[in-house]
Parts: C-alpha cells; structure tokens; sequence
C-alpha cells in the first residue's frame, strides 16, 4: 500500500478550492441600490413593510409569493436540511421559474439579487444561502443570480449592502418599520378574537397595511415618523372600534419559537387562527423583540472580547472594542427608545401586549439558572419569553418550530416540565410540511386546558378580594 505523505491529506483540492471562492463571491455583501432584490416572504406585515422601506432608498425590492414551491425546494434537498431552508429555496426556484416563464428570451437572472440573511451560528441558519447557492448553481440559467445577506454577526449593519448615503437612513427607517409591523399584528391579534363583524379586521388591516408601506415608500428618506405615527394612531384607534364588548374575555396563549415558523403562517399552518378558531387570543413573540436581542447578544460579546483584551492589555484591541460597544450602546437605547414611542401611541386607543424587555428576560432566566445568554441562540430568548408570559398572566404557552431545530428542540425540554411544575399548559408544536390529522384535537385540548387555568386563576383573584 503506498503511503500518501502528510502534505498530500493537507493540500487542498483545487475544485474545492474554487466552490469555496464561489461561495464568497456570490454569496456576499454588495450595494443593491438599483438592483430587484428578491426578499422570502416570512412576517407577512414585517416584510411588506420592510419591502418598502428598500424601495424608499432606492431598491426595486419584491417580496416572493410563497409556499407555492414547497415542492421544488423539497426536491433539491436532501430531507437533513431545516424546513424553513426548504421553503425559502422552494420560493426562489418557483419565482425564478415564473419570471423565466413571463419574461422569455428577456429573462437575465443577473437583474435580480436574493436576499437571504444569516446568523453567525451556531446552527444551520448561518449555511441556507451557502447551500441555496450550490442548488441555484445548478440550474445553468441561474448561477448568475447573486446571493446578498445580511448578519446577526454584525448586528445587520447595511453599511455594505447600501450605498453610504442611505445605509444609515434605511437602519433607523426599518427598524421603526418592523415595531410599527409588530403593533399591526398585535392590533389584529387583540382586536379579531372579538370583532364585531367576522372578517372586519383582516380586511381593514390589510388595506392599512397597504398605505403604511405606501407612506413608508414616499416620506421614508425623510425620516419624518410622526407622520408614520399617525398613520400607525389613526389605524389602531379604528380598529380598536371593532371590539364587541360583549364578547368575555379570552384566555391568553403566548407563542414562542423559531422566528420563520412562528411567524410564517403557511409553514405552521395558521396555528394562530387555529387558536383563535378554538376559543383563545394570541400573542407571538414579535420581530422588534429579535432584532433587540442581536444588538443585545452583540453587546455582551463586544464586552467579553473587551474583558479579554483587558487581560492582555492590547490596547489597540481596546480601542476599537471601546467603540464598538459606545456604538452598540446607543443602538440599543435608539431601539428602546424608538419602540416606546410606538407602542405608547397605539396603547393610548388599545391595550395590546407590550414586548418584552430583552434585560429583563436574560434576568428572569439568570435567577433560575435555567439557561445563560452566553450560550446564545434563539432558544434563550424562547425559555425566557415564555417566562415572561407566565409572569404577565398568560393561560397557556406554545413553542412553534421546525421538526428538528436544534434550539427549539433544547427549548422543549426546558420549558415542557418547568411550565408543567408551574401548572400552566404547555404544547410543542413542529412542523415539516406534512399535515398532522390528530394536530386539531391537540389544539383544541390545549385550549380547554389554558380556559380552565383562565378560570381557575380568575377564581383565585375573586377570592382574595373577598
Ligand atoms: S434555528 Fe432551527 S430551523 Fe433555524 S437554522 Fe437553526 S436549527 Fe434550523
């Protein structure tokens, strides 16, 4: 048997070499202004809202009809993959294929960009583009088509993805989007279990939808938020008249989980209008509460590698985190800031549920020692927003999320035997694509449950008053 000598295990393939140059190349963070940027359709409120926000700096952004190519996305991969990477790539080759379809010999995929953001680990989230690149390299008609991201790596900094101009502008302008996209949805989820006329609420919202990215669109380089704010008043103190009140009181339901299914309504099914249908109100983990969470998590490294350089008194190190952590701290009170100011104007006509306050959460689960902020991932965040709802006397708690996903996984087995020792129903809900026929009955249990904890616990308040 001939002996390979070590150098030859060591040298690189040169195939390899280049698939991995393919990666960062098209794979990457470039100026999109001009460019159709292709955005997976995920909050359906937050992502309009967010399309918008890239048109008012100058970027033709589309967001893809979904869902409808579950079944190419589930052909190209190979079952390991999580469910949303099968969906989102499911909706770049259906889109890509609708736009070949309608445009013929005009089709050139080097018009579009995919936008497809990323997470800096530790699970597979941080390899959907890479992996949905290879696919896309397959298709000859596709390997032109760049990939743009952003990451929690750098706490989505646009810098590099938008010319200098309105990179800074786009940042302030999508984050009070999404908050106001958040208020929206928590609009709809307080005011559709008791409206007045079935349908009235969807129907309205979606056309105020439509106008807020409209104005967004329009006035959004000028940065002028009152105006966004009252546009956001007028909608919610109308919809707020949609309440019957004649209608008792619901119990509760808090859902926590992965952010695409929780918030993807095709990919879980419409679990909240199948909560609602069986006598509950909803409340899902929002989009403003992620967002201030990576800033968060961003912070705490900052001030660890901070600690760390303090040791080794590399003071060119301490230096540039020094400033790091100065700009990450100022992120953090502009978004604390920013998301009072929004909620405030909608609670003046409705009470929604305020989000949670992201060091209050890592307090809640330090005090138990459940689970620590420095292992990270969106599982901290799910234990301890469940723990919140507890606190703010929620009836019942759902963690949704893709069969197999790592963080939820680690999450249901926290939170399944902590809520059942608190005595506060608790279901698991994951989901693949494939449609559950006992997935009902589990519901409307779940439900039955959470109303008796509703009772039980109006009972024991009652109680103490007399
Ligand atoms: S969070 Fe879950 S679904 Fe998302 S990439 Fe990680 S393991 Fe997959």
């Amino acid at each position: 048997m001939t002996q390979k000598s070590p150098e030859s295990h060591c040298m690189a393939n040169p195939q390899t070499v280049a698939s991995f140059e393919r990666l960062k190349t098209s794979v990457a963070q470039f100026d999109v202004s001009g460019r159709t940027l292709l955005i997976p359709n995920m909050a359906p409120t937050g992502v309009r809202l967010l399309a918008a926000c890239f048109r008012a700096v100058g970027v033709n952004a589309v967001v893809m009809e979904t869902y409808k190519g579950l079944n190419l996305g589930k052909e190209f991969t190979s079952g390991k993959e999580c469910f949303p990477c099968q969906v989102t790539l499911g909706d770049i080759l259906y889109h890509l294929k609708k736009e070949e379809e309608r445009l013929g010999e005009d089709f050139s995929p080097g018009n579009y960009v995919y936008f497809l953001p990323e997470a800096d680990g530790p699970c597979r989230f941080g390899m959907y583009n890479k992996m949905q690149r290879l696919v896309l390299d397959r298709f000859p008609t596709y390997k032109d088509l760049p990939i743009v991201y952003l990451s929690t790596g750098n706490s989505y900094a646009t810098s590099d993805i938008l010319s200098p101009r309105y990179a800074p502008i786009f940042r302030r302008l999508s984050y009070v989007a999404l908050i106001i996209a958040d208020v929206f949805d928590r609009t709809v989820w307080r005011v559709r279990p008791y409206e007045r006329r079935p349908g009235m609420t969807d129907e309205f919202m979606d056309g105020a939808i439509e106008e807020m990215a409209a104005l967004i669109e329009r006035i959004g380089t000028t940065l002028d938020f009152p105006q966004l704010y009252r546009c956001l008043e007028t909608t919610v103190a109308t919809a707020a008249g949609f309440i019957d009140p004649q209608k008792p009181r619901r119990p509760r339901i808090g859902i926590v989980g992965e952010i695409y299914l929780r918030t993807h309504p095709d990919s879980n099914q419409e679990i909240i209008r199948q909560i609602e249908k069986f006598g509950g109100e909803v409340v899902d983990a929002s989009l403003g509460e992620w967002v201030n969470y990576v800033t968060y998590e961003q912070l705490q490294k900052t001030a660890r590698k901070w600690r760390l350089a303090w040791r080794e008194r590399d003071h060119g190190v301490l230096r540039k985190l020094t400033l790091q952590w100065i700009s990450l701290q100022i992120e953090r009170w502009y978004q604390a800031w920013r998301q009072g100011q929004v909620y405030r104007i909608a609670m003046r006509h409705l009470d929604i549920q305020q989000d949670h306050d992201i060091a209050a959460v890592e307090k809640r689960l330090d005090r138990d020692r459940l689970y620590s902020f420095a292992i990270g991932t969106e599982a901290a965040l799910s234990i301890g927003g469940a723990l919140e709802y507890v606190h703010e006397g929620f009836d019942g708690v759902v963690n949704v999320f893709p069969f197999t996903c790592m963080p939820s996984t680690i999450c249901a087995s926290i939170l399944k035997p902590l809520l059942l020792d608190k005595r506060i129903p608790y279901l698991d809900a994951p989901y693949d694509g494939t449609y559950q026929p006992n997935r009902e009955i589990v519901l409307r249990t779940f439900l039955y449950q959470a109303r008796q904890h509703m009772e039980s616990r109006r009972a024991k308040r009652e109680n103490g008053k007399n």
